[in-house]
């Protein structure tokens, strides 16, 4: 489960592996996409659901996870 709390002061640190099931770099304080503004798994920058936000942007959200 990934937080959608997003946290400005955050300085975001990588692990070195991509996540499994986001295939983004996720920060291992807050959970922040490098170089992604909202995914799959709900997280997205706004603090909305960036799930939905994909949809409206017309991508092809599969539920098939
Ligand atoms: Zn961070
Ligand atoms: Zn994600």
């Amino acid at each position: 489960m990934v937080s959608t709390d997003t946290r400005p002061e955050c300085f975001h640190e990588y692990e070195n592996v991509m996540d499994r099931y986001c295939a983004a770099y996720l920060c291992i304080h807050c959970g922040y996409h490098k170089d992604l503004a909202r995914c799959y798994c709900g997280w997205s920058l706004t603090g909305l659901d960036g799930r939905e936000e994909l949809e409206q942007f017309g991508e092809n959200v599969e539920d098939n996870f």
